[in-house]
């Protein structure tokens, strides 16, 4: 058994920076990186909206130099992942899936969330090369070229309105004759001229080789199938929290988001922090999700200082 005065879970922004200001601030935390060292970014291309990189980053780069900055720190980074918790507290318990046992007073949970994906042929061969989940992250590479969209809910209504005011025309795919969305974001969608749903359509291959060349696409009524050209393709049918080891300690959501005290990072345990997108469904972008852990690393201080653990 290990016992550490901070226990941080995920490497993403929002994991790495709790790391930074929990390190700067003297509590030697130790992270743990989960299967995906570095978080959905690891499997970004160029990332130009982070403040600071003027000239844009590579993804897996980016993540570099996050885990960089955080060891500069002496944070102690183990690239494995939590595979179980004891949140009784006050001393948090935490076991890795080699069998290590943690004990902690406070926890930062920044295990993120993953995109939900298609399934379909062609999406994972052309992931980076034109399809996509984010289209806030991506959309800029589609200036004035034809793309299409998959979902019907708020995500897809409003990353669809997001494309069609950089790209030429934006195909909306909805599997189903109404879409999920609320009514405020449906109606925007319908008045956006560039914007074409396609109702009752569901993609079933994403066609091109070096890059993304079409859709084949098919209505669910008739049966009939037909091609759309286009060059970028973007999924929003929705992301998956990875949260299922908090499930009977933590409040959640019906999605499985953690339920944090709004503005907050605080959960409905002492001791327990929440950053990053295993707590928003709503902004998911790596500057609100270092935000996120910044804030979870000073509650976590201010905790330590306030119960003298
Ligand atoms: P949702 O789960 O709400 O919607 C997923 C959509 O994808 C549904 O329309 C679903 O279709 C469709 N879908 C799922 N699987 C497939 C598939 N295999 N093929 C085609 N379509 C598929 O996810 P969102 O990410 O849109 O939203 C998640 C939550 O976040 C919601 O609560 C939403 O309100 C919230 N949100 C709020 C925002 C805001 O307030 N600004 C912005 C973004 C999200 P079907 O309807 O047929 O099941």
């Amino acid at each position: 058994m290990e016992k550490v005065k901070c226990l941080i879970i995920g490497s993403g922004p929002a994991g790495y920076t709790a790391a930074i200001y929990a390190a700067r601030a003297g509590l030697s935390p130790m992270l743990y990186t989960g299967p995906q060292p570095g978080g959905q970014l690891m499997i970004t291309n160029d990332v130009e909206n982070y403040p600071g990189y003027p000239a844009g980053r590579n993804g897996p780069e980016m993540m570099e130099d996050f885990r960089k900055q955080a060891e500069r720190f002496e944070t102690v980074i183990r690239n494995e992942m939590i595979v179980k918790v004891d949140f009784t507290g006050p001393i948090h318990k935490a076991w890795s899936e080699s069998g290590a046992e943690i004990h902690s007073p406070t926890i930062i949970i920044a295990t993120g969330a993953s995109a939900k994906w298609l399934g379909i042929p062609g999406e994972h061969e052309l992931e980076n090369k034109g399809v996509s989940a984010c289209a806030v992250c991506d959309g800029f590479f589609f200036r004035k070229q034809k793309v299409a969209i998959v979902g019907g809910g708020d995500t897809a209504a409003e990353e669809s309105t997001y494309l069609a005011k950089i790209c030429s025309e934006v195909h909306l795919l909805v599997r189903r004759d109404e879409m999920r969305a609320s009514k405020i974001m449906q109606e925007r969608v319908l008045n956006t001229p560039n914007l074409i749903v396609h109702w009752n359509t569901s993609p079933e291959e994403v066609l091109g080789t070096d890059g993304v060349e079409g859709v084949r696409i098919r209505n669910n009524k008739t049966n009939e199938v037909s091609t759309l050209d286009i060059s970028g393709f973007f999924v929003a049918i929705g992301h998956q929290p990875n949260t299922d080891i908090f499930k009977g300690w933590l409040d959640l959501d019906d999605s499985g988001y953690i339920k944090a005290v709004p503005g907050r990072s605080l959960t409905n345990l002492p001791g327990v922090f929440a950053s990053g997108d295993a707590q928003d469904k709503i902004y998911r972008q790596a500057v609100t999700a270092a935000g996120t852990g910044c804030m979870a690393a000073l509650d976590a201080e201010r905790y330590l200082v306030e119960t003298g653990l």
